[in-house]
């Protein structure tokens, strides 16, 4: 058995008295028997997430340990079905602080009925004794959200655009897709509330989420959910990045015009449809507000707008509640490490 420094065994002892209320706390160290040492079976921890969320929200949580974890994935279940309504996988965000940080990302698709959920947190532990499963869960109640009903008619090219099979245009579907399916370890730039993507005048004219009848020129009609938010403005109008990140597409497509999509954590993508203009490349890293190109009507598009999107790996979710929420608030995080380091 490996001998604990004093200060450590003090800090786990420190623990078994706490009654922080957002702190999860298992079972520290095996009962103490005269001059031995304890015997480390576990591993401190707190998960910081949200209690409460609506149809469409971004669920961003973070797992601090006092020891490393591996194969860390979070789940959202309905209790009264058990099935799983998303799951992702932690990723390691380093920092300067005790102990290790991770964080996880999950979509609540806009189709997610209301009502409590349990998000089941698993991992494993290097413990003295070997690998060691850790499994908690915690409660998160999902609201509803209003999503709009509005149509579009579309003129012919418009309609062409949208209707017609065209092999280039499912090519490019299918590679585009791939983009969200991949989740760079190294794009680390969480920060606090995101910005808007455009600092000048501007009207939203559609919304997140907006189920979409088209009205085709020929009489005929499709339906679309609206992944992003529509920001009716001037071609031309310099278009910014609201978060600093890594630009991981930007290039013309033939429905989203120039259409740039940048990274800024691991699966967290942020999307920007119908420029006139890029003025980015790919691997290029970004910073948070830096132009990254000009609004513009390109692809299918019924006048000058930005499309701006937010995805957790292809699922789109509400941009709108990273401009009110911070992604990661560290003071937070902070309180909460020294508050089970201290006992406080
Ligand atoms: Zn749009």
């Amino acid at each position: 058995m490996n001998k604990l420094p004093k200060g450590f065994i003090r800090f786990f002892l420190c623990l078994l008295c706490l009654s922080v209320a957002s702190v999860v706390l298992p079972v520290a160290v095996s009962a103490q028997e005269k001059d031995q040492a304890p015997t480390l079976t576990s591993s401190p921890f707190f998960i910081q997430m949200p209690d409460k969320l609506a149809q469409g929200d971004p669920f961003v949580a973070w797992i601090w340990s006092a020891m490393p974890l591996n194969q860390g994935t979070a789940s959202l279940t309905s209790p009264s079905t058990s099935k799983t309504i998303t799951s992702g996988k932690f990723f390691y965000m380093p920092g300067d602080g005790p102990g290790s940080l991770y964080g996880v990302l999950l979509p609540i698709p806009n189709q997610t009925e209301p009502g409590t959920k349990q998000v089941l947190f698993d991992w494993d532990l290097n413990t003295d004794n070997g690998v060691q499963h850790v499994h908690t869960e915690k409660s998160l109640v999902i609201g509803s959200t209003e999503f709009l009903h509005e149509s579009i008619p579309l003129d012919k090219a418009n309609t062409l655009l949208e209707t017609q099979e065209d092999p280039a245009k499912t090519a490019e579907s299918l590679s585009f897709a791939k983009i969200f399916g991949v989740r760079d370890p190294l794009a680390l730039y969480a920060g606090k509330t995101m910005t808007r993507p455009l600092t000048g005048e501007w009207r939203q004219t559609a919304g997140f989420g907006d189920i979409r009848l088209y009205k085709y020129y020929n009489g005929g009609t499709g339906t679309s959910v609206h992944g992003g938010i529509d920001l009716g403005v001037k071609t031309g109008t310099p278009v910014h990045a609201c978060f600093a990140g890594n630009v991981v597409f930007a290039g013309m497509r033939i429905v989203t015009g120039n259409t740039i999509v940048l990274e800024h954590l691991p699966g967290l993508f942020s999307i920007y449809m119908h420029l006139s203009k890029i003025t980015v490349t790919e691997g290029e890293k970004v910073d948070q507000g830096e132009a990254i190109g000009l609004s513009g009507s390109t692809g299918l598009s019924t006048g000058p707008h930005l499309h701006w999107e937010v995805r957790i790996g292809d699922v789109s979710v509400n941009p709108y509640y990273f401009l009110e929420h911070n992604l990661i608030d560290k003071e937070v995080i902070s309180s909460n490490i020294n508050a089970l380091i201290e006992g406080r």
